[in-house]
């Protein structure tokens, strides 16, 4: 591959985490994505296009605000980075074709669900939206990675994430009576399982459950807060779902050798 090309995923990568840092700071609030011009959240100053350009701006203006000096939040530089590493992946790791174009358009929106569930315990019907919208169209592309399944798979795998979901919810309000689950997390489930079929589902479900419960107690021990309080799980179920669309296939097909070499 040629170097000017991963040069161009990178860039295309920090546009994109830039775009992401907007709609992280105003889907939440249900502001335009689009209009106001970038400004700062301090001074409200609106920034010219020179200190708005991704990763450089940062750098150069030693992450303050060039007219209030407030520290510029990490979660800008973070986003930024994350974002072009996985459109460097990416890009290095499928050839230019629609597989790459459904990665560039995960990729984001599974950033905006980590940090907006994280600070506002919300995921945004828009954003679980567009995932049902990928999901449903991969049934009318040929040719795409068989990390994206077919009809049959997709149809288990919501099904099984909505049921497993929904019921550990009605379990936790009825039975427990408290809140465990929210409807946000339910219907994040549900689009997942029929984007990434029955396999994908089950590891995201058992890896978001695993790490929620280790991370999840070690907050709570830590923060010393008890078992009623609200913690997102979102950011666990996208911390899988990044993995999966990472390593999950070769992971799938190592276990299912390995259990396969158990029981026959
Ligand atoms: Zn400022």
């Amino acid at each position: 591959m040629l170097f000017f090309e991963l040069v161009l995923y990178v860039l295309l990568g920090l546009a994109v985490g830039s775009f992401t840092n907007v709609c992280i700071h105003r889907l939440p609030l249900q502001q335009s994505i689009v209009l106001p011009k970038s400004h700062c959240p301090n001074c409200k100053t609106t920034l010219p296009y020179y200190y708005n350009i991704p990763l450089f701006s940062y750098l150069y203006l030693q992450g303050k605000c060039a007219f209030c000096e407030k520290r510029i939040q990490q979660r800008y530089i973070i986003v930024e980075l994350l974002s072009a590493l996985f459109f460097l992946y990416f890009g290095w790791t499928y050839e230019l074709n629609i597989n790459l174009f459904y990665f560039f358009i995960l990729i984001p929106i599974f950033i905006m669900i980590f940090y907006i569930d994280l600070k506002h315990l919300i995921i945004p019907d828009s954003l679980v939206l567009l995932i049902g919208l990928l999901a449903l169209g991969k049934l009318f592309i040929p040719n795409l990675d068989p990390m994206f399944t077919s009809l049959y798979p997709s149809t288990l795998g919501a099904l099984l994430a909505g049921s497993f979901i929904g019921g550990l919810i009605i379990f936790y309000q009825y039975v427990r009576k408290m809140e465990g689950m929210g409807l946000g997390d339910l219907k994040l489930f549900i689009v997942l399982g029929f984007l990434f079929g029955i396999h994908g589902i089950l590891f995201i479900l058992i890896l978001s459950a695993l790490s929620g419960a280790i991370i999840g107690s070690c907050l709570l021990i830590r923060g010393g807060k008890n078992f009623k309080t609200q913690l997102p799980f979102g950011p666990y179920i996208i911390g899988a779902s990044f993995l999966y669309i990472l390593i999950g296939p070769q992971l799938i097909k190592i276990t299912e050798l390995f259990l396969l070499n158990i029981f026959l």
